[in-house]
């Protein structure tokens, strides 16, 4: 396939980004940075780049997972001016890690992380850098999570914006984003019917949620797993049967973990699970489903799809997506355009925002700026032609009047 063409696919319906890129190529509010990224090589990265380049930056990229790059959109950026690509598909773990070396040797003042691992390395075995670097951006939960705990240990070097936790990017990417997603690269690995199976989806969080929610529209049964007594009461109210892991591993067709947490699935559940069960991970790495352990209790493995493994257990087979890593972005394209739409807009103003404000910035994470989250929302609904009314002098003053009553 031809990387570029996706990528003009991407940004023709990346009506958000496309509005940001045009601002920049005016403004050039990146002139004279370079910026650092991993993150999934695909064609709406590939647009994000471009975006950031247009705002007069100098890129260099690799992936955040080793599976997820897309080889050819990757050549399309190599062939692009002012930025060098480091990524490959099927990287092994050394190669992974050289290639987040390699962007680092490139002295960026930016860092885009997914997941963390960059902005780890660079705390870990990469210290002298930090001092260059102004701040950086975090797209997903479990890299906020990560470094979140850097910033309580005290040991976050430069600041951060998590841009996971604009409403513009989990209310949408991590719900509506992974439960179509997933399902896509579910239905590319097995072309499985889904109505009427049992689907086990482990963590009711943004994802979880979205993947459930999707689940009940194609007609599965749904079964939520939590740890969460919150989240497990709200997904019980939403409609789902809730129990633990070890009972649902008995009646499961379908199991789908998206918890960030480790050893969701394990040799216990294996063991109980039916002859011919599902397995998939749109959550975190590749720990959430411990697939070390389905190795060693298989007495045989072989690949009978693209992205499907089969695990010969003696006494049944077992079948696992994507080898335990993102199955919406290994056997898939990870999210739609016009949901990558609103999170790398976020992403892009996020960075423009590290240039403009870096002085005032301490080694902390930081929300996305409310006022950048609500422009994205403000443009999103207006390149959907959609108007909201305004509220009138009088009723803002009503709302925050105390005196007003019966
Ligand atoms: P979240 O914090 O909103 O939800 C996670 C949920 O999992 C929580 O409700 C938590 O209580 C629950 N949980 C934790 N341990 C559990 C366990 N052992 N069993 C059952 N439930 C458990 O996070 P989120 O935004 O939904 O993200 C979940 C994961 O998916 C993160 O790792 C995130 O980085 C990743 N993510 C993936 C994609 C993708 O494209 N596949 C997109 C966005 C986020
Ligand atoms: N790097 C880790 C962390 C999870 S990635 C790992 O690979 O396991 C989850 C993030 O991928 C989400 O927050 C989402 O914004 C991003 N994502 C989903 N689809 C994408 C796509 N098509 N292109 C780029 N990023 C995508």
């Amino acid at each position: 396939m031809d990387g570029k063409g996706k990528i003009e696919w991407a940004e023709k319906n990346m009506r958000v980004l496309s509005r940001i890129r045009k601002r920049f190529e005016e403004e050039k509010p990146l002139d004279g940075l370079r910026i650092g990224m991993a993150l999934h090589v695909e064609a709406k990265t590939a647009a994000l780049v471009r975006t950031l380049v247009a705002g007069g930056a100098e890129v260099a990229i690799t992936g955040c997972n080793p599976l997820t790059t897309q080889d050819d959109v990757a050549d399309a950026l190599r062939k692009e001016e002012r930025v060098s690509c480091f990524a490959r598909r099927g990287m092994s773990r050394e190669e992974y890690y050289n290639a987040l070396n390699a962007v680092l040797d490139f002295e960026p003042d930016i860092i885009i992380d997914d997941g963390a691992d960059l902005i780890y390395l660079i705390h870990e075995k990469r210290k002298v850098i930090a001092d260059r670097i102004l701040g950086a951006s975090e797209e997903t939960t479990t890299g906020v999570n990560r470094l979140r705990s850097m910033e309580e240990d005290g040991v976050l070097l430069f600041p951060v914006i998590a841009v996971n936790d604009a409403y513009t990017k989990y209310l949408f990417d991590n719900r509506y984003g992974t439960g179509q997603s997933t399902w896509d690269g579910i239905f590319r690995a097995t072309n499985s019917l889904i109505a009427g199976k049992k689907v086990v989806v482990a963590g009711y969080g943004w994802c979880g949620r979205g993947i459930a929610m999707r689940a009940k529209g194609l007609g599965a049964k749904v079964i939520i797993t939590e740890v969460d007594e919150i989240r497990a009461l709200e997904a019980v109210m939403d409609g789902f049967d809730v129990m633990t892991m070890d009972e649902a591993s008995l009646v499961g067709d379908i199991f789908i973990t998206a918890t960030g947490n480790r050893d969701v699935i394990t040799r216990k559940h294996f063991l109980s699970m039916k002859d011919g069960a599902i397995l998939a991970n749109a959550g975190h790495f590749n720990v959430e489903i411990n697939v070390e352990e389905l190795e060693k209790m298989a007495h045989e493995a072989r690949e009978l799809r693209p992205n499907l493994r089969e695990y010969n257990l003696g006494n049944k087979k077992l079948y696992l997506l994507a080898d335990g890593r993102l199955v919406n972005l290994v056997s898939g394209d990870g999210h739609p355009i016009e949901v990558m739409d609103m999170s790398f807009a976020n992403q892009a103003l996020a960075v423009e925002y590290i240039a403009k404000n870096a002085e005032k910035l301490e080694k902390k994470v930081y929300r996305m700026p409310e006022e950048l989250d609500r422009e994205v929302a403000r443009i999103k609904l207006e390149t959907l032609g959609i108007k909201i009314d305004e509220l009138t002098e009088e009723q803002a003053k009503y709302l925050s009047d105390w005196r007003e009553g019966t």
